[in-house]
């Protein structure tokens, strides 16, 4: 695990704001009708506004800007000129930016029109639960309290989390140590110190936790077929507690775990 110097959480700062506000963009521009690869030509479009580099293109192979995962896909579905989104469905957009070097990675699950209500449960709940990991990032905190929390909240619901992927450190690069596992794992003691980078990121099903690979090599699906989201967010960990990356740096006055309103 890493300590980041401000600068280098400067460039992060701007990575994942950038980031964020791509996010933004795509979910005012989700509706019924509007294809999935529609979707990653603005992810594209903003970033050169921006004029910096996607960071999932290319990435191990990765044909695309932006993940783009509906239903029951849990994360890296390929974008497609296929594939229209339709009244009722979710949509996760996963999507990651470098700016001087220092990266971005950030995820948000949104409806595409009216859903069912169920659904926007799981959606609320997936959500809360990032934000229950972030509130233990603290410093101190050894990693497996993330997913503990994470763990404890989807649970609670009555959904599941994914075993097979988890958050991550982030900095010079995308994916980086830790590993950081959404459910609790008695092993990873590593503390969290303050200046580290990481990615946090709840892939939450409906049903059970077990996913697979499609034959495509890239899309992760729920086996059961049940709908999955996906939120995340790359933060610091500050003495103060957790500071979100994509927003507006705090002073030191947070209590760890009470930022859990801004999102
Ligand atoms: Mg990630």
């Amino acid at each position: 695990m890493i300590s980041r110097s401000d600068v280098e959480l400067d460039k992060l700062h701007q990575a994942n704001a950038i980031t964020v506000e791509t996010l933004e963009l795509l979910a005012r521009t989700v509706e019924p009708g509007v294809t999935t690869a529609h979707l990653d030509r603005v992810a594209s479009d903003n970033l050169r506004r921006h004029g910096v580099t996607p960071a999932f293109k290319g990435y191990h192979g990765f044909p695309a800007t932006l993940c783009v995962s509906v239903n029951e896909e849990v994360v890296h579905g390929i974008p497609s000129r296929w594939r229209k989104l339709k009244e009722g469905d979710i949509v996760s957009l996963d999507f990651g930016c470098i700016v001087d070097g220092y990266y971005g990675d950030n995820a948000t699950t949104v409806a595409v029109g009216r859903i069912d209500e169920e659904v926007a449960r799981l959606l609320e709940v997936t959500e809360g639960a990032l934000h229950a990991g972030i509130g233990a990032a603290c410093p101190g905190n050894c990693i497996s309290a993330i997913g503990q929390a994470v763990q404890t909240h989807a649970e609670s619901h009555g959904y599941s989390v994914v075993r097979e992927y988890g958050g991550h450190g982030i900095g010079t690069s995308l994916h980086a140590e830790p590993w950081i596992p959404n459910f609790y794992d008695p092993r990873k003691r590593t503390r969290l110190i303050p200046g580290a980078v990481i990615a946090i990121e709840p892939m939450v099903n409906r049903g059970s936790p077990d996913v697979r690979v499609k034959r495509d090599r890239w899309t992760v699906v729920t086996v059961d077929g049940s709908a999955s989201a996906h939120f995340e967010r790359s933060i610091a960990v500050m003495e103060g507690g957790p500071w979100i990356l994509a927003e507006p740096r705090k002073q030191n006055s947070g209590i760890p775990g009470s930022e859990e309103d801004h999102v």
